[in-house]
């Protein structure tokens, strides 16, 4: 091999070397940002027959995947939905809403029918009995039996006085509304949803539900675009 020969073979290589640090650095850039709160998906969950809280011609649409049964649902409900309530759902700025996530057995099931004939059949009253349900989930020992036909119908008796409570008790024997809460397993499926709470700003899923700083970044960056 010639000296010249061997020097463009070490200049080929140089470059490419440098090229492959360029590609590396690209990479971890880009992963970095993925895990900066934050993952957009191909599209934003449909609501259409969800229950929806505020505007409904809002810019940003905020979906909580929840499940009545889990404690980290209720604590979002205490700690974090409150301030993105009166920072954008009263102010106009943003919706809500709630997709039944059944990840704790028959429990879970039982309160997303109770949630699903309510709407359908009390839409006003949603909201009230679905608050009702998270505070009535104990703070201790929430693994205990304590979603069942008798405590919804009392809840649904104090909190939401419009209720037809022979209707929901029907429905809940019947299981009249199991077509809208599969609508709802179908939506957790299609996102991937893993865990609960799963927060979505419109098509950005959100890393950490309690990390109020970033998921109000990113309504703000929805509300600018
Ligand atoms: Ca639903």
């Amino acid at each position: 091999m010639t000296k010249n020969k061997s020097n463009s073979r070490n200049l080929v290589l140089f470059t490419l070397a440098i090229l492959i640090i360029f590609i590396l650095l690209f990479v971890v850039t880009q992963m970095t940002k993925k895990t900066d709160g934050s993952s957009t998906m191909k599209n934003k969950p449909d609501i259409a027959s969800q229950p929806l809280m505020g505007n409904k011609d809002a810019k940003v649409t905020i979906v909580e995947f929840g499940d009545y049964k889990c404690p980290s649902c209720k604590a979002w409900g205490e700690q974090i939905f409150p301030k993105l309530q009166k920072d954008y759902v009263d102010t106009g700025k943003a919706n809500f809403s709630y997709i039944n996530t059944l990840f704790h057995g028959d429990e879970s099931k039982l309160g997303a029918l109770a949630g699903e004939s309510i709407y359908a059949k009390n839409p006003d009253e949603f909201w009230n009995i679905h608050k009702a349900i998270f505070n009535a989930q104990p703070a201790v020992d929430h693994d205990s039996l304590w979603i069942t036909p008798e405590k919804l119908l009392e809840l649904a008796k104090t909190n939401a006085p419009k209720i037809d409570l022979k209707a929901l008790e029907d429905d809940l024997k019947n299981q009249s509304f199991l077509s809208q809460v599969s609508l709802d397993e179908k939506l957790v499926k299609q996102f991937n949803v893993q865990k609960t709470p799963t927060i979505m700003v419109n098509d950005v899923m959100i890393t950490n539900p309690f990390d109020y700083k970033t998921i109000s970044a990113i309504i703000d960056k929805e509300l600018g675009k």
